[in-house]
């Protein structure tokens, strides 16, 4: 482990099931990270509580004086206002609830910010990952949902309701009948997603009997998808097709609003590299308006960690405006 000296900030990325904590150096280093487990217990009333006591824990182990930690800044799994206020978390059973103004009162008034999980991650690869050096950047997170974060000049587009950049449930799909998680149908999540590509290959091996490795498997994974298609698999590489042009096509409605220099593509699916990001460039290039077509689309180099990176990078810019 590193030896923490000078200013720290601490970097707090709140899941479902875990809390992860990261130290990071005022210039981005992650020093030392960790997890502690979500209590989402009693609506989620204890979740800040341990936080604040494992930060105090941390920096007793670290000897770090509070005057050493520049802020705290947290991703959270719902929509979070540019002040830091949660307008409802369901994963985390929070209602409306102000976590920056929580924070400060649980740390002896440190400065605190908080952001949307995917804003952050975004923010994270902005910073230090993918999207470094750039001025403006989207980052989509292909996961169970698909997250998504818009940077501008080097700050996160929050919108007005704390839901900017929230592309996963622009309504683009169309021949869909069961709904998405908010309620509506035909999000761009529910063919773009992880979710997306096991419903759009069951739907198909459902409606052909076209051979296919997916065929007679009970529980498949996106990542099966993905490898069958990779291995020359049809159907597979159809529903793959599908799904990044879904994926590109809000690229391309992006593009006409915000005209990134470059996207970043980060969650599981990803990992799949070029093959499957190959897909989601030439149907983007087809689809995008023509001034923005050359925009980058490239692999997150984050990982897991994204999200931490850029709570810690919240804080610090909330600090410098
Ligand atoms: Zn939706």
């Amino acid at each position: 482990m590193t030896k923490i000296e000078g200013k720290i900030v601490f970097g707090i990325d709140i899941g479902g099931t875990s809390v992860k904590c990261g130290i990071f150096s005022r210039e981005g280093e992650l020093l030392y990270k960790d997890e502690i487990p979500t209590r989402t217990q009693e609506a989620g009333r204890f979740i800040l509580e341990d936080i604040s006591r494992h930060i105090a824990e941390l920096s007793e182990k670290n000897s770090i004086e509070k005057a050493d930690v520049l802020g705290i800044g947290y991703g959270v799994p719902g929509p979070v206002q540019e002040d830091g206020v949660v307008n409802g978390c369901v994963n985390l059973g929070w209602g409306k609830i102000d976590v920056a103004e929580q924070s400060r009162k649980l740390n002896g008034g440190i400065a605190s910010a908080a952001g949307n999980d995917a804003n952050v991650a975004a923010l994270g690869e902005f910073w230090r990952g993918a999207g470094r050096g750039a001025k403006s950047m989207l980052m989509i997170t292909v996961g169970t949902g698909l997250g998504c974060g818009v940077i501008v000049n080097g700050r996160v587009v929050f919108g007005a309701h704390g839901a900017g950049g929230e592309l996963g449930h622009i309504p683009l799909v169309s021949g869909l009948t069961e709904p998405c998680n908010c309620g509506k149908t035909g999000c761009l999540e529910q063919a773009a997603s992880a979710t997306g590509i096991i419903r759009a290959a069951q739907r198909k091996l459902k409606e052909s009997d076209e051979p296919s490795v997916l065929r007679g498997k009970d529980d498949f994974m996106a990542k099966d998808v993905v490898d069958a298609a990779r291995n020359g698999d049809a159907l597979a590489d159809e529903v793959l097709n599908y799904s990044c042009r879904y994926l590109a096509q809000g690229l391309a409605v992006a593009a006409g609003v915000v005209d990134p220099e470059m996207y970043v593509i980060g969650g599981g699916v990803s990992k799949a590299g070029d093959f499957y990001l190959d897909k989601i460039r030439s149907a983007y290039r087809e689809l995008a308006f023509y001034a923005s077509r050359d925009a980058k689309i490239v692999q997150a180099a984050l990982g897991n960690d994204a999200g931490m990176y850029g709570a810690a990078r919240l804080v610090l810019g909330s600090m410098e405006a």
